[in-house]
């Protein structure tokens, strides 16, 4: 098929109707010029060839249906017939019309008739006919050929919206490729710089270059603290593009809780107090064994718990508490803040999405932590998922394969 439903498959191709033309091939010239005249004032065009080689050129070209007699149809011309038939698209299948002589199909069926007949689409009529009966069938012949000319244009149109989806989804691959690569290179390009800035101010706040006043070591300091605000988000946006592109490496190995959990209260614990947060820890099963990369594991859980810190109101309380089942080994940090809205509970694992930017606005964030962790969580083979109550807190859950 595919040959011609192939072919300009990128611009629409043009709609075409089903040929309405009858190719007659009869050997007596007498016999034709009667038979076109007969079909025409049935309301059928038809137009006779002098032999097979112009019923084939008609054939090519694209007719309704095909009237032979069968004295036309010796060997040579049933071939050459056939072959022609091998040239048609998948979706045709032309009705041929075949005046069989008187009797014909009381005997065996010819050679050449036969095999027409087991290869295309034929219909033997025994002379003599009726012309009521001939044009009724050829009517029934460009009926069903209409039908294959309706399919083919239904074929097309699937096999166009097919191709333009293909070409949309590669384009858009392409343009998220090239987007990715151009974060990975902004973001490393802004690093260089930054890291100047806050090894600069470090010196000047050491007193390498004289004497500091207080006031001045207050200035260094601001300048630090946004020093190391800007490269936490540039890393965000940095990690975030690694990941997106499919450059970052996971170590998975069978580690024990207790190992990734090591570190990560120590970093959390000091902004946790110096808010008044109270911290309550339930891991109870920091024996058991998860499948995970130890760091990218760390790396989520200490996104979860600034999260909570950030979110949570002086005198509120987070909590880190883990449970296990036969296959899968939860770690749930939980939160008595603000909450998050139901109808937002998954729009916070895109990346930039931040639920309400008017009222978060105070708090730092690229608003890519969740979606770069639920990304680390979905590599190791677990997911990180979320639950909250407006008011009451909310619960992030970070699922990870038992080892
Ligand atoms: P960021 O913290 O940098 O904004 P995240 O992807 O970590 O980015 O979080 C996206 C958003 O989800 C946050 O801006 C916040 O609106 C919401 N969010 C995340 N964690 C919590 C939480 N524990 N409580 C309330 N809202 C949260």
């Amino acid at each position: 098929m595919t040959a011609t439903l192939a072919a300009g498959v990128d611009e629409p191709a043009p709609r075409s109707e089903a040929p309405e033309c009858i190719a007659l091939l009869t050997p007596t010239g007498r016999d034709a010029a009667v038979a076109t005249r007969v079909l025409a004032n049935a309301g059928l065009d038809a137009s006779a060839c002098p032999d097979m080689s112009a019923l084939c050129h008609f054939v090519h070209d694209g007719v309704g249906a095909v009237l032979i007699a069968e004295e036309a149809l010796d060997a040579q011309a049933s071939a050459m017939l056939l072959a022609e038939l091998a040239e048609q698209p998948a979706w045709s299948d032309l009705p041929i019309v075949v005046l069989t002589g008187e009797g014909e199909l009381s005997r065996t069926i010819p050679r050449a008739l036969d095999q027409l007949a087991s290869h295309a689409n034929v219909t033997l009529l025994e002379r003599p006919i009726r012309v009521a009966t001939i044009v009724t069938v050829l009517r029934s012949a460009l009926r069903a050929r209409r039908r294959q000319y309706d399919v083919r244009e239904h074929l097309l149109e699937r096999l166009e919206i097919l191709e333009r989806e293909r070409t949309a989804r590669r384009h858009a691959e392409a343009a998220n490729q090239a987007k990715s690569e151009f974060l990975a290179m902004m973001s490393h390009e802004l690093r260089t710089p930054l890291n100047a800035i806050g090894g600069y101010a470090q010196l000047l706040e050491m007193g390498v270059r004289g004497p500091v006043t207080a006031l001045q070591r207050e200035d260094l300091e601001r300048i630090e603290r946004s020093q190391r605000h800007l490269l936490g988000l540039i890393n965000d946006v940095l990690n975030f593009a690694k990941l997106e592109a499919g450059r970052v490496q996971f170590a998975i190995t069978r580690v024990p809780l207790r190992d990734i959990f090591l570190g990560v209260e120590a970093l959390v614990l000091p902004q946790l107090h110096a808010k008044g947060l109270r911290y309550v820890d339930a891991g109870e099963c920091r024996d058991i064994l998860v499948h995970a990369d130890e760091e990218k594991a760390r790396q989520v859980l200490i996104n979860l718990l600034s999260n909570a810190v950030k979110f949570t109101p002086a005198g509120g309380k987070i909590g880190l508490a883990c449970s296990v089942d036969d296959q899968w080994v939860y770690t749930t940090v939980t939160d008595s803040g603000m909450g998050i809205p139901p109808d937002r509970l998954e729009a916070i694992f895109e990346p930039f999405v931040q639920v309400d930017r008017g009222l978060t606005s105070r708090q730092e964030g690229t608003g890519l932590g969740l979606a770069i962790s639920r990304d680390l969580a979905r590599h190791m083979g677990g997911d990180l998922t979320a639950a909250s109550v407006i008011g009451e807190g909310s619960a992030f859950t970070l699922s990870l394969p038992r080892a």
